[in-house]
């Protein structure tokens, strides 16, 4: 009998992806043991980085601090600290920077950010950063930090055109960006039109897919129509009926995200950014189904000495 090769045949994706959680800033004692739980569950999967939010017009300035020092110095975990141009100037951007670096953290993922939801569209600080393109440029005066910007698949709701976002993207590259990180999207052939046509821009930087795993689908509905993305009537049919079946829905997200996952490594992608909404197990599963195993502490430990003797 033929063996028949399976779509998790590891033989068909020999090289193991990298992986990146990405968290919010709990609000809450009980959203705060929330987050440590699924911290604590994430960490041994040892992801190239674990990264914080930035609150909408900066509300969360010091929770976010917090949580990176402590992913820092409780987990061992490289994390990066996400940072907008809302409601600052860029003197006060800068410190927060300042106080980063001499924290010893040296990622950030520099956003322009949106206003507080129902505050209408985005309006410059008059002494602040008007976009992206100039946080990073301004980030890269303060220390050398490596720099993760966010990309738009299916280009974001202000631009003058796909043509003029893409540019857009090219313009933080230049300023200094290491990486793009996706909106999140549910159609691989959507991200891999966006990956060529950026390509064809210039864009030079990996373009790493974000992943959202669909842990309440009316949730992601809301999510996706506040920031352009699309949701494809094959998934709103996966959740159909699923409202009150968390433990199904479960399972069918898994698939779903594992399954997309898969058909970008086929396409070779082999890094994903996982927006886990500080929950681990549907991240913990798909992670599973992509051949990532857990890693026992001690050699995380070891890895995170390496790193700050790297670092100096
Ligand atoms: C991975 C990721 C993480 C995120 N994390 C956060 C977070 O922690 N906190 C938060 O508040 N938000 C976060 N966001 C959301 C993000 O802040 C919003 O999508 C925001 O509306 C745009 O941010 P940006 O960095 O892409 O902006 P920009 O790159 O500045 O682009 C915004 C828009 O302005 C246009 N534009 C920029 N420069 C020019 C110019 N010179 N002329 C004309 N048009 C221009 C662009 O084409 C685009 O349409 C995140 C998004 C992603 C993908």
């Amino acid at each position: 009998m033929n063996q028949l090769s399976t779509p998790w045949d590891r033989q068909a994706f020999p090289a193991l992806p990298a992986v990146s959680f990405e968290f919010f800033p709990p609000a809450t004692p009980e959203l705060h043991q929330k987050l440590w739980q699924a911290l604590e569950r994430l960490a041994p999967l040892a992801p190239r980085f674990a990264s914080v939010t930035y609150g909408a017009g900066g509300s969360t300035r010091e929770r976010t601090h917090e949580t990176v020092v402590a992913i820092q110095e409780r987990l061992g975990l490289r994390p990066a600290a996400h940072l907008t141009c809302v409601g600052a100037t860029q003197s006060e951007i800068e410190s927060v920077a300042k106080r980063y670096w001499q924290a010893g953290i040296r990622h950030i993922v520099a956003l322009r950010g949106d206003p507080p939801e129902g505050k209408g569209k985005f309006v410059p600080h008059p002494q602040g950063y008007r976009c992206a393109a100039e946080l990073v440029a301004g980030l890269k005066k303060v220390a050398d930090f490596e720099i993760s910007v966010a990309a738009h698949p299916e280009t974001h709701p202000d631009a003058l055109s796909p043509a003029a976002d893409l540019e857009n993207l090219k313009r933080k590259q230049d300023a200094g960006a290491a990486r793009g990180i996706t909106q999140f999207f549910f159609d691989v052939e959507l991200y891999l039109r966006f990956r060529d046509k950026a390509v064809k821009a210039g864009v030079s930087m990996p373009l790493v897919p974000g992943i959202l795993p669909v842990t309440n689908f009316r949730q992601v509905q809301k999510f996706a129509s506040r920031c352009g993305a699309s949701v494809p009537a094959s998934l709103a049919r996966h959740f159909e009926g699923l409202d009150d079946d968390p433990e199904t829905r479960k399972l069918v997200a898994a698939h779903v995200a594992g399954e997309q996952c898969r058909r970008l490594q086929a396409e070779g992608v082999h890094e994903f950014h996982f927006y886990t909404l500080n929950r681990a197990e549907l991240t913990r599963a798909i992670c599973h189904l992509l051949g990532i195993r857990a890693r026992d502490t001690q050699s995380l430990a070891e890895d995170s000495v390496d790193r700050a003797a790297v670092r100096g």
